[in-house]
């Protein structure tokens, strides 16, 4: 039942956001991943405070650590931000991902015990914490219909990676599944816009 309701909560405001998700489609280079973007490219477009998607953005989907290529990555936007302004927001806050940012990056939080994104809940929530103007805030996800649309709804700035890791040869099945669904959803949001101003 929660998970029918938010799918009709994404239709409803996918529709409403449309031209913002094309927008954000349509301008992002081809194979960004995360680590081609340094904390002083955020800096230079105002942003304070980094929240960080886990599957996909840090990690292939499932995984409980990042990927090592991000370890340096991190530590300097640690440095760069501080680790209060950095956060995880992740549709699964496994408990061993929550461990692995408390042993190796302390005072990154992981949000946690909100509605799942696309609700703008676990964004309004770091919004709250940080008393930072929404815009200043930057979600890094991997996802349309999930986080940019979160980031959408909440008034945040978004970066859409569009290389997400995988691994393929680990889980075959979840990783072909969410390869459709970034597809899919892409074409659903060209759809939608073209939809919207005709
Ligand atoms: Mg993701």
């Amino acid at each position: 039942m929660e998970l029918f309701k938010r799918l009709l909560f994404s239709l409803r405001m996918s529709y409403r956001y449309c031209q913002d998700l094309n927008k954000i489609c349509r301008t992002t280079p081809n194979n960004l991943k995360l680590c081609d973007i340094s904390p002083k490219d955020f800096q230079q477009q105002g942003i304070e405070v980094l929240i960080l998607d886990f599957d996909g953005v840090l990690a292939s989907h499932g995984d409980l650590f990042p990927v090592e290529e991000l370890y340096e990555w991190l530590h300097n936007c640690v440095k760069a931000f501080g680790a209060e302004q950095i956060f995880i927001l992740s549709n699964k806050p496994l408990a061993k991902r929550i461990t692995y940012f408390e042993q190796h990056y302390p005072g990154i939080r992981y949000i946690k015990e909100v509605k799942k994104k696309p609700y703008p809940d676990g964004l309004q929530k770091i919004i709250s914490l940080t008393k930072k103007p929404p815009k200043s805030l930057m979600l890094v996800d991997d996802r349309l219909l999930t986080g940019s649309l979160a980031a959408c709804i909440a008034n945040v700035s978004v970066t859409y990676i569009t290389k997400p890791y995988t691994c393929i040869s680990k889980r075959p099945i979840i990783e072909m599944f969410f390869m459709s669904l970034r597809f899919l959803e892409r074409w659903f949001v060209t759809i939608l816009a073209w939809l919207y101003i005709s």
